[in-house]
């Protein structure tokens, strides 16, 4: 016969796997980082949006101040042409020519508003209209009647870019109003969204705290229900078969006495009989308390074995250790005296032992190793009970 495992005793699982203790705070994690830095660069793009309408603002009111000056100084050379000389005009015709044209590209796209379309058209067209007569002026720049109409539209003009230079200011204000209105709602949007993304983290950390917590206790709660015997609250007979095949292969490897004890109540039958079954459950409870108690190492082991029998593992223990430890276990029901007044060999409850003790071998089976202190068992009650008998093997 072979020894087989029984898993006797559920393997004691992590309350959480690594991977779950690792994955959900992890993703948790990289999405508020992804959330905080997104809300970050956007913040910029934003505020840099919001720097370049502001810088826009300014240079259209210098843009539009400047050709209004431009201009005025054209005219005005016009006006004193006797002082002026045709070079230093085209270089003022120039410089006006330039502005216009930044200004145009800049300023006077078509604007959403029609009417405001239509001003700054008629700005543009003004301007080229202007051009023919300019031309021939600074040909012929003694033509007074070219000249002096010249003057006029300039006036005109100063007039017209006077007018378009506020509506683009006013434009341009609503615009810049409109954005930062837009943006310090998307800021708004983000920080909500934050929170509360940061609020549903926690939320999601606690609950998975708590769940854990929940699997755990439940774990314990079932390992518990599956190794401890109910009646006598000390570990039942799975356990024992479990933490028997775990001590075997120990002894066996380190070659080192092991040694078992099988206890058995005597005269329990006539016990129950006479103090009915609820009081057996009770004397069982005391007695395996006390059979409890009496183990000193930590490796000693006892669990109730069947009915009214217990079993008791020593490693690392000889023969007479283990039968100095089977009379402190009777000394020990002895003081307890429970009183047993049908039984045949005292006025107290008192058991029989049997023990098995050696160094386990490749070729023995543990379940020999059983029946032998079994054997033993049978011999202490033969031998009139309140006893112990022993074997090696
Ligand atoms: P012996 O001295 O030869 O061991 O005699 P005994 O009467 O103890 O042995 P027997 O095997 O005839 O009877 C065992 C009794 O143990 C039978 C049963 O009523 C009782 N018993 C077994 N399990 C329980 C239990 O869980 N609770 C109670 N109250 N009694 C139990
Ligand atoms: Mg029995
Ligand atoms: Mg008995």
């Amino acid at each position: 016969m072979t020894v087989h495992h029984h898993s006797g005793v559920p393997a004691r699982q992590p309350w959480a796997t690594r991977g779950q203790l690792i994955f959900f705070p992890s993703i948790m994690l990289l999405l508020l980082i992804g959330i905080l830095v997104g809300g970050q660069s956007l913040r910029q793009q934003i505020q840099t949006q919001d720097k370049s309408l502001e810088l826009n603002l300014v240079r259209g009111v210098h843009d539009f101040n400047q050709l209004q000056r431009e201009v005025n100084r054209l005219r005005l050379q016009l006006v004193h042409s006797h002082s002026t000389n045709t070079k230093d005009f085209t270089l003022q015709l120039k410089i006006t020519q330039s502005r216009f044209t930044i200004i145009q590209r800049h300023f006077l796209s078509r604007s959403l508003d029609t009417q405001v379309s239509t001003i700054k058209d008629h700005l543009v067209r003004s301007w080229l209209s202007l051009k023919p007569d300019l031309k021939q002026w600074q040909q012929e720049p003694t033509n007074t009647k070219v000249q002096s109409r010249i003057i006029d539209q300039l006036e005109k003009l100063e007039l017209d870019i006077n007018q378009v230079s506020l509506l683009n200011q006013r434009q341009q204000w609503q615009e810049y109003q409109s954005r930062i209105q837009r943006h310090s709602h998307s800021l708004q949007l983000l920080s909500i969204i934050t929170i509360l993304f940061c609020g549903f983290t926690l939320l999601v950390g606690y609950s998975l705290v708590q769940f854990m917590r929940t699997r755990q206790h439940l774990l314990e709660t079932v390992e518990q229900l599956a190794t401890i015997d109910d009646v006598t609250q000390i570990a039942n007979r799975r356990h024992f078969n479990a933490v028997f095949i775990q001590e075997w292969e120990r002894m066996l490897r380190e070659q080192s006495c092991l040694s078992l004890l099988l206890c058995d109540v005597d005269c329990f039958k006539a016990y129950n009989d006479h103090y009915g079954h609820q009081a057996g459950d009770s004397c069982l409870f005391q007695i395996a308390q006390t059979i409890h108690s009496c183990m000193r190492r930590p490796s000693d082991f006892a669990a109730r074995y069947g009915g009214e029998e217990f079993v008791i593992i020593l490693p690392h223990t000889q023969l007479s250790g283990a039968q100095a430890q089977a009379s402190v276990i009777q000394e020990n029901l002895q003081k307890l005296a429970l009183a047993h007044a049908e039984s045949i060999i005292s006025d107290y409850v008192t058991i029989s032992i049997g023990i098995a003790s050696g160094i386990p071998q490749l070729e023995l089976d543990s379940h020999q190793i059983i029946e032998q202190a079994d054997k033993a068992l049978y011999q202490a009650k033969a031998q009139g009970r309140n006893r112990s008998c022993s074997s090696e093997f």
